[in-house]
């Protein structure tokens, strides 16, 4: 495994990378980087939830210089959210290198849109029809590009993009680099890279061989901005004996171990930012059950021998099957099979289906808890408190207060007031977690301009090996 030191990254790039909280590059980072920065036109299968964005953002970030007027990078998305959100990492990676990128999408006011390109980007990402919108009215131009990236490609050409996305590539030099992420590769996708791609490399994120242990799983499609009243839900409801919550970032995981404990759990954290006395100390609260749930990310689990917990959450989904299988690999305890909880948002449906189908495990949908089965969750766990101590305890010390009070009180009172005292009541103090790539609500397909409004210019030839006699050699842009 590499790190991102490895990759050939620069120090303001690593530095955005840092203050985002990655520890480590997912596989599908591993693969993409290294072959984008040395100039190769790729392929990757991979969907959203295994650090795609960040799999090409990293490149078209480095390869991008403030010293030139013109765009020199082009996402092409098939949604505005995706635009939105594709934007707002490229903006965050590129802040120490001071490259600026720009969504542009339609529904958006066209004037503010020309204003801001004129601020001059150095990439954009755009939904197809508002990016032809722009191509017609010679408000982008797109003959400086030197790399250019389909996100989402099957998705794109699914809703019926494949001309925009033609006339679009076919206005660009022929001499760029060309990156296609795609959850599947269909005969279409197939198509299209052949057209624009020169001698593509394939790559996906493969696990090596893994047993697959028996932890009963579960998901949970949940957005972003519930996951956390949720995830308190779920642990009210299970009150495991002894949890590990998985967070993608450091960040994440420091956010959510404060959150917790204001919520009033009994809760640790361990990242890679803790050096090993601090991580020794969480670990033995763990181990001594003075805390019963742990925050962690990948990488401070991977190192460490934690296993045999009851309940293992994801809170969010992990980038690869080999990460998945590790976390979940954490529960089963003396012959009882653990369980394994995985939060997912609509936008990572696929992702989780390829995790499924290489482990060859069902995982099966669950429900939102709701604050009443959170609270119905404390209340068992107060009758089982009652009733162990019924059988167990000597209570003759209490017999007399209790027949006094049965005095002026009905017993069912008397007992609904104990039994409330006694229970962990669901909370809903406020908390704060960074929203990870909030999602709007999903909008409708970009109606491409008909040929009455913008007429069409006639498309040049995409022929491949056409552009090849007239290619000087690549451009290799990241040098
Ligand atoms: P994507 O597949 O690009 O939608 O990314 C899914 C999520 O993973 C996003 O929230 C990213 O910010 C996050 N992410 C990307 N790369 C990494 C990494 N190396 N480590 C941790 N989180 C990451």
């Amino acid at each position: 495994m590499s790190t991102f030191e490895q990759l050939g990254l620069s120090s303001e790039t690593l530095q955005a990378i840092y203050k985002l909280g990655f520890e480590e590059p997912t596989p599908i980072q591993e693969k993409a980087i290294p072959l984008a920065l040395a100039g190769a036109d790729v392929i990757g299968q991979a969907p959203t939830g295994t650090g795609k964005t960040a799999a090409f953002g990293l490149p078209i970030i480095e390869g991008a210089s403030t010293n030139q007027e013109h765009i020199q990078g082009l996402v092409v998305v098939p949604t505005r959210e995706l635009a939105i959100q594709v934007a707002e990492e490229l903006n965050k990676i590129g802040e120490y290198k001071r490259v600026h990128t720009l969504p542009i999408y339609g529904g958006q006011d066209m004037m503010r849109q020309i204003k801001l390109l004129k601020k001059r980007p150095q990439i954009v990402v755009g939904t197809p029809g508002r990016l032809m919108d722009h191509m017609r009215r010679r408000t982008i131009r797109l003959q400086n590009i030197s790399i250019v990236v389909l996100d989402e490609a099957d998705e794109m050409l699914n809703m019926g993009f494949v001309d925009d996305i033609q006339y679009i590539l076919g206005d660009m030099p022929a001499e760029r680099q060309t990156l296609l992420f795609s959850a599947s590769i269909t005969k279409a996708v197939e198509s299209i890279a052949k057209q624009f791609m020169q001698e593509p490399t394939m790559i996906q994120a493969t696990p090596r061989n893994i047993t697959v242990p028996s932890t009963e799983q579960h998901y949970i499609e949940v957005p972003e901005r519930k996951k956390f009243d949720i995830l308190c839900n779920l642990l009210d409801l299970h009150s495991p004996e002894a949890a590990i919550i998985f967070g993608r970032t450091k960040k994440r995981v420091d956010e959510l171990n404060q959150a917790l404990s204001r919520r009033g759990y009994s809760t640790g954290a361990i990242h890679g930012d803790l050096n090993q006395s601090q991580r020794n100390a969480v670990m033995s609260q763990f181990r001594s059950g003075s805390i019963d749930i742990l925050v962690a990310t990948d990488v401070a689990a991977r190192g460490l021998d934690i296993e045999g917990v009851s309940h293992v959450y994801n809170y969010d989904i992990p980038q690869d099957p080999e990460s998945y299988i590790h976390r979940i690999g954490r529960t089963g305890r003396a012959g009882r099979k653990g369980v394994a909880f995985t939060f997912i948002t609509h936008r990572e449906l696929d992702h989780l289906r390829i995790i499924e189908n290489l482990t060859k495990r069902k995982i099966i949908r669950h429900p939102m808890p709701t604050l009443t089965d959170a609270l119905a969750g404390q209340q068992q766990v107060t009758i089982e408190r009652v009733l162990k101590t019924v059988e167990e305890s000597a209570l003759s010390a209490y017999r007399g207060m209790a027949e006094s009070l049965l005095e002026h009180h009905d017993s069912v009172t008397l007992l609904a007031a104990t039994l409330k005292l006694l229970t962990k009541e669901p909370s809903t103090t406020p908390v704060q977690i960074t929203e990870d790539n909030y999602v709007l609500p999903r909008a409708k397909k970009e109606r491409t301009p008909g040929p009455q409004r913008t007429p069409r210019r006639p498309r040049r030839s995409h022929n491949k090996s056409q552009n090849k006699s007239h290619n000087k050699p690549r451009h290799k842009s990241h040098d």
